[in-house]
């Protein structure tokens, strides 16, 4: 709703603080994992109704300041994204598809009636961040230096109402390899208690509230030994949507790779995007469309339905090995990663890690 015409100014305010070149290195020898550390410097932008975008900067890493009666921690005004950074061979920084990203944050912005940020915008705010903080991308294999963009509703009043200040921030954190010993299916828990999303409501937006509604059923699935949840439609209650933070994907025995369709209670996900268009390329057969969890049921019993994944930034690509429910069981919890599942996760890991030509024109130097 505010696009800056021109490019905003940065001011950069190195850390007083930042981790030694030693302390640095031995946190990124060690078990990096998933969001434990994070890197010595942010991005800030601000914004309100009357100055659209103003004031970006990079700046130590910290404590935000917020009045108690922001928006955000009252009505939950608040989106983000998720993406990475690839250290190559050769040194270099890379980036997957960041105008997508960007573009998701627009929509999700629109959804929760949060500021637009330029597109161009969100790209050079990761590139900002990479400039300062470099060093902490990680080199090691499978590894990368995951970004978290989010954005809030900082405007003090409470009032119900969209708000007229908000702030977007940048922060970044090395992410260790996924599957440290070697990919390996997992077994993931059908919610049918709960749904994560309903018809019309906030399901393709990547806001905060989406995630909390999918914590209890996520506790339910641990308690069970899945690792994640899947989540059928809100209003039948038949088709299968998505994991609490993947998309979800079955390979037919005859080369088809099938998808559910964009509900619009389901997140647009850029891995699920690129994986359709490498099994385009490959050959097999794409469909987007409803499935029904019978569809699976029957298709893995007959044989039709050979592999399933799990697919998202953070782990790539996820094999499925079983789906437990209650009385319900489909697959194998000990069968092998399914080849095609391991073929096109490799495939994009490699054009990711430039390993390959990237002939889609989906990495950008960072
Ligand atoms: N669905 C949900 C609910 C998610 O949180 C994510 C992760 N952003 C995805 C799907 C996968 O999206 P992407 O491939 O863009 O990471």
């Amino acid at each position: 709703t505010t696009p800056s015409a021109a490019p905003l100014a940065y001011r950069v305010t190195p850390s007083t603080h930042a981790r030694t070149d030693e302390a640095r290195a031995a946190l990124l020898a060690g078990d990096l994992g998933f969001g434990k550390h994070l890197t010595d410097h942010m991005v800030t932008i601000d914004w309100d109704a009357a100055g659209g975008w103003h004031d970006a900067r990079v700046h130590a890493y910290g404590p935000l300041s917020l009045d108690p009666a922001a928006a955000v921690l009252h009505y939950g005004q608040e989106i983000f994204e998720g993406i990475k950074a690839y250290r190559h061979a050769d040194g270099s920084i890379w980036t997957f598809r960041p105008r997508a990203n960007g573009e998701r944050l627009q929509r999700s912005a629109a959804r929760l009636a949060l500021p637009q940020l330029p597109v161009d915008e969100f790209v050079e705010s990761l590139r900002q961040l990479v400039a300062v903080d470099h060093e902490w991308v990680p080199s090691a294999a499978e590894t990368s230096l995951y970004f978290r963009p989010f954005m809030i509703a900082t405007e003090a009043f409470l009032g119900v109402r969209a708000a007229q200040a908000a702030a977007y921030h940048v922060i970044a954190s090395p992410a260790g390899a996924y599957f440290a010993n070697g990919v390996s299916p997992v077994s993931i828990w059908l919610s049918q208690e709960y749904a994560r999303a309903a018809k019309g409501g906030t399901g393709a937006a990547k806001c905060g509230g989406n995630y909390a509604a999918s914590l209890l059923p996520q506790l339910e699935a641990r308690a069970q030994g899945c690792s994640q949840v899947l989540f059928l439609d809100p209003v039948e209650g038949k088709y299968l949507e998505e994991l609490g933070g993947m998309n979800v994907f079955l390979v037919y025995a005859d080369g088809r790779i099938v998808t559910p369709e964009l509900s619009g209670s389901i997140l647009d996900g850029i891995t699920r995007h690129s994986i359709l268009q490498l099994a385009r390329d490959r050959g097999l057969q794409v469909e987007e469309r409803k499935v029904s969890l019978d569809e699976w049921r029957d298709g893995v019993a007959s044989g039709e339905i050979v592999e399933a994944f799990a697919c998202g930034t953070a782990a790539v690509i996820t094999p499925i090995g079983e789906l437990k429910g209650k009385d319900l069981s489909i697959g194998d919890a000990n069968a092998p990663a399914g080849e095609v599942t391991m073929a096109i996760r490799k495939e994009l890991t490699d054009i990711q890690y430039g390993r390959l030509p990237d002939r889609h024109g989906w990495l950008v130097r960072l």
